[in-house]
Parts: C-alpha cells; structure tokens; sequence
C-alpha cells in the first residue's frame, strides 16, 4: 500500500491514459463497424436485378453507341443505375464508405465508364445525365487503381481503357 500511496498521481494518470485509450478504440471500431454495414447497404442495391441490368444496359450503349429510346423503361433504368452509381462515389467521398473497398470491387466496371456513361448529354433534358461528379470522381480514381489480380492482366486494364468494351457485367 506504500507503493500504492506513494504513486498516487502516476496511477490516476495511468488510469486516465487507459480510458482514453479505450474510448479512443471504441469510437474507431464504431466507424469501422458503420463503414461495414453502409458499404454492405450500398453493394445490396448496386447488386439488385434492376441495376445489373441498368448498368449492363449502359456497357452495351458505350460499346455499340446503340442507346436505349429516349424516355424508354430502358433508358430509366439506365439513368437510374448511373445515380446509384454517383451515390456511390458520393458515399466515397464523404467517408461513409471506404473508397479502397469500392475500387477494390468495382474498377474493372469503372476503368469501361471512362468512354462515356452510355447515354449522350442532351441539353434538352439536362436532368437525364447531369454531369454525374462523384461518378467520374469514382472512374477516375479507377484509372489510376494498382491490381494485379486476373481482371487487370494480360492487359486488360489496358484494353478496357483504350478502347469501349465488347461486353461487360
Ligand atoms: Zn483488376
């Protein structure tokens, strides 16, 4: 008790240190833990039947220029899987997603969006495409992304920049 008695102050300060630390880890393994689940939310909805088909439909424009009616279902469908694309790369951005994990999963896709989203820009109807920021934000660093797994060799990654796809999912 001596010792106790003598190392009062190291030891509240010991103790004090120690629930920093702890709430430190906690508050960490909270954001990790929220990143997980609206990464795992996000991915649900990219990987719904409807928005495969959107995006799919999307590949085909940009590898035929063959684009959907104006104002058809399909070209909804299409538009709308670009949005949910671009709220992707916003939920990247804003941190609520880690943007390592998007790319991880879905640069091979992003790198055949650089020739274009499949549906031309019509001032007309600028509500249509819109420009889609984080989208591009999201193809751009697709770009640049390091991958030595089997859809980036051989050069692929090369062919699926210099050129628009001849398929894709
Ligand atoms: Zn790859």
């Amino acid at each position: 008790m001596t010792w106790v008695g003598a190392n009062k102050d190291f030891l509240s300060l010991l103790i004090a240190m120690l629930a920093i630390v702890i709430s430190f880890s906690t508050v960490l393994i909270g954001l990790l833990n929220l990143r997980t689940n609206s990464f795992i939310a996000i991915q649900n909805v990219m990987l719904s039947n409807e928005m495969q088909r959107g995006r799919l439909l999307v590949y085909k424009a940009i590898a035929t220029g063959e684009a959907p009616l104006p104002d058809s279902d399909e070209e909804y469908l299409m538009v709308r899987s670009l949005a949910v694309f671009d709220q992707l790369g916003m939920l990247s951005r804003r941190w609520i997603v880690p943007l390592r994990w998007v790319l991880l999963f879905w640069h091979a896709r992003l790198q055949l969006l650089k020739h274009g989203f499949g549906v031309a820009a019509d001032p007309t109807r600028p509500y249509i495409l819109g420009g889609r920021p984080n989208l591009q934000y999201l193809v751009e660093h697709a770009e640049r992304f390091r991958c030595d797994q089997s859809c980036c060799t051989n050069g692929q990654k090369e062919r699926r920049l210099m050129e628009p796809p001849s398929s894709a999912a």
